[in-house]
Parts: C-alpha cells; structure tokens; sequence
C-alpha cells in the first residue's frame, strides 16, 4: 500500500485527489491531510479515510481539535503543520494548495527525497532552481498533476531527454477567447469564474481567464522538463482534449488526449509508474467536434507574454510577478478592482522589482513579501481611483 499526504484535501485538487484514492481503497492508505477553512469537509475526510495527522488553519485549530475531532489523528495547524505533513514518512505527498504556501512543504519533502505529486505551479515559479537543486541532492522526484504537465511528462515517455525539440502547451483560452481589450473592461467576477471546460478553484481560473495561467505553466515547464524559453510554445485549444504535446528532433509529435477530467492526470501521479483503470469517461474522437488550434492573442491577453519575459531574466522576476497576482487577483475577487486591473497591477509591480538574485528560502520569502506590499499599494490606488 502507498501511504500518501494530500495537502490541500478540501480544495478542488484534493477533493478529486481522494475520489481516486477512494476508487483503490487497496491501493492507497491516506496518512495525513491538510484543509484550510471547510472544517467540516476536512471532518469528513478524517472520518473517512483516517489519517494519522491532520492540519488546519491557526483560526481553525481549537475548534477542530473539539469534540468530535477526527478520530486517531494529531492534529497540528498553520504553516509549521503543513511542513510536518510534507515530512510524514510517506510515499507520496501530493500538493494540491494554492500560491506560495504550497513552497515550504514542497522543499521539505524534497529534503527527505520524497516522490511529489506537484499541482501547486507558485511553488516552482517562485523557486524552481532551489527546488530542482534539491531533488537532485535528495533524491526526490517530482510527478507533475497540473494536466498539461503530466501530459508533456507522458508523451516524454518516448523518447530520450537530449531527442526533445520542442514542448507545445495547450491553453483553453479560457471564458474570453476572441474578446477585446475593450470587451474585458466590464466583464465581472461571476463571468470570469465561468469556465468552458474546468472546473477549479477560484485563483487558477482567474489565472485561466487572463492566461497568467498558462504564463505559469510556461516557467513551470521550463523547471520541471528542463527545456529553454525559446523551445516552449503555447497554442489554444479551446476543446482542451488535446492537453499538451511534445515535438521530438525527428518532428515527430506526440499527443496526449482525454476528456478535461483531472482525475486522469492525479491518478497517472498516484499509480506512476503504472496505469489502472480509474473513474474518467472515455473520449470519443467522433463524438466531441473537430479540434482547433489558433495563436494566443497576447495584445489582449499580455501577461502570457509577461511570463515568458520573467522567465528569460530569471532572478526575482517570475517571483514578483506570480506574488503581485495572487495579491491582484484576491482584489478582483473581493470586488475591489476590475478584470483588466489584474494585467495591469502585475506589470507595474514587476516593473518595478528589484534585480536580485534568489538563492535561499529567506531570500525568496522576503521579496515575495515585498511584491505583496508594493502589490497591495497598487491595488489601493487603483479601488481609490474607482471609488472617486
Ligand atoms: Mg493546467
């Protein structure tokens, strides 16, 4: 049996996490899990799948401890108590939480050569050096869950790493395919958080909407497959069936095609390196229309083009960028600025980051925190502006 840690279990990753889990009870036994603010979800799946360790949020640690408590597990709470999940003796540990909390757990686990099933891009996008650097020295090993990822780590499988030419992410295009600049103005929150064919948490479909997203998954691929910029190219594909692909030195590509179901890509994480049967519905290529491919619109849609930029000059760059959108895109959320403010708000601050080297875990919280503040400056005067 596998023993596993799924971090971030309540959320949309987690969830479709234990639902697979759950389809091989033999395979699999869930040792620790980690929810943030539905308690009573995360009670469900203690009763459920009985870990030995569970953390939730510093606000939440005296209630969840409370009668009745999940049954047989210490319970530890905030970030500290995510590190100690990452370190649990555990096969696998999977990350499914969102933004730059996801980076201490991750490099604890790599420090124990651990196998990491990797949803959480801010973590490699803020430290992919540090990360990678790491594995190698630990042993650890990184299994990609994001879907166009463990597409690209798929179709790998046939070939050698020096026969790959180039990598060819696929991007929905999101629920504002073929707008203008002008169009997204007035879009709002409920719009955005429509997607054609995903359904995920709030933050990445944002991020899906205003191709930060696919941005991310730019740099993230650079890291995990250790291809340059200029051999990583973005096409959208608004069916997503088709979720990556990779072109080999003899211009043969490979594909790797589903139904958008998540499922498929955290089991081929969870069973690597075997395939089970698992609870996906099957594609049917006749069924499903003709699949398209067209160019990003990166005038409209400029913080794809944004990250490939942060990428190339490295350093703190594509740190501060992913730092000032998750602050923009919060502010979006809560209503305090508009759809088009979140490109612009995230420019400006990378912009004005500082050119320095990341080389420590200090280094990089302490510009993150900088990003934030100067992030957050920005979208006070933007909510002033909209205000008067
Ligand atoms: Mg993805």
């Amino acid at each position: 049996m596998k023993r596993v840690v799924v971090l971030g279990s309540t959320g949309s990753i987690g969830r479709q996490a234990l639902d697979v889990i759950g389809h091989s009870p033999d395979e699999f036994r869930v040792v620790g899990l980690s929810g943030w603010s539905n308690a009573e979800l995360l009670l469900a799946q203690c009763r459920e799948f009985r870990p030995e360790m569970v953390c939730v949020s510093e606000g939440a640690y005296r209630d969840f401890r409370g009668s009745p408590g999940p049954p047989g597990a210490r319970v530890v709470s905030g970030a500290s108590g995510l590190v100690e999940l990452a370190s649990m003796d555990a096969h696998l540990v999977l990350v499914g939480i969102t933004g730059i909390a996801g980076l201490a757990p991750v490099l604890a686990a790599a420090k124990l050569g651990r196998t990491i099933a990797l949803a959480n891009k801010e973590s490699i996008v803020a430290a992919g050096d540090i990360i990678e650097e790491q594995c190698k020295a630990r042993g650890a090993s990184i299994i990609p869950v994001d879907s166009e990822h463990s597409a690209i780590f798929q179709c790998l499988q046939s070939g050698k790493p020096g026969e790959v030419s180039r990598i060819i992410l696929t991007a929905s295009g999101g629920p504002f395919l073929g707008r203008s600049r002008r169009d997204l103005e007035k879009v709002s929150v409920a719009e955005t958080l429509s997607h054609p064919n995903w359904r995920m948490g709030s933050k990445i479909t944002v991020d899906s909407a205003t191709l930060m997203n696919k941005g991310l998954e730019v740099i993230e691929a650079h890291h995990l497959f250790g291809v340059p910029y200029e051999s990583i190219v973005v096409t959208v594909h608004p069916q997503s069936i088709v979720h990556s692909m990779v072109e080999f030195v003899d211009r043969s590509i490979m594909a790797q095609l589903s139904v958008p179901d998540m499922r498929i890509a955290i089991q081929y994480a969870l069973t690597y390196p075997s395939r089970k049967p698992g609870p996906a519905e099957r594609y049917e290529p006749w069924m499903k229309g003709p699949l398209t491919f067209s160019e990003p619109d990166t005038a409209t849609f400029p913080l794809l083009r944004l990250a490939y930029e942060t990428g190339k000059a490295g350093g703190a760059a594509p740190l501060v960028m992913s730092a000032a959108n998750e602050i923009a895109v919060g502010a979006f959320l809560d209503g305090s600025i508009g759809f088009v403010d979140v490109s612009e708000i995230v420019i400006r601050v990378v912009v004005r980051s500082p050119r320095t080297c990341v080389g420590t875990l200090g280094e990089i919280l302490e510009i993150d925190a900088w990003a934030r503040r100067v992030s957050g400056e920005e979208v006070a005067s933007v909510a002033r502006r909209r205000g008067s």
